[in-house]
């Protein structure tokens, strides 16, 4: 069983396509029954569509500081709700 340090460092390279089919399975394995992960995962997936969108857009002087600012914000929000088992 993975513990959440080494599932989150799956969830990054699961971001770059980079997992190996039996990390996939122990990562999603860890993800159901981990709701901090669960949680985790889900703020990556809102932080890769936030990354998209501002390439994506032509403020691109503005867009580091911005980017930076709303992934902290999106990073307090999921903390905020944080009900966390551990
Ligand atoms: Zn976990």
């Amino acid at each position: 069983m993975l513990n959440c340090r080494q599932a989150t460092e799956l969830l990054c390279q699961a971001r770059d396509g980079r997992l190996t089919r039996l990390q996939r399975l122990r990562l999603r394995l860890h993800v159901f029954l981990c709701r901090y992960c669960a949680a985790m995962e889900k703020n990556f997936e809102t932080l890769g569509q936030l990354v998209r969108t501002r390439i994506g857009s032509k403020e691109e002087d503005q867009s580091h500081d911005a980017l930076k600012n709303e992934v902290l914000k999106t990073l307090e929000e999921q903390e905020n709700q944080g009900d966390r088992d551990q």
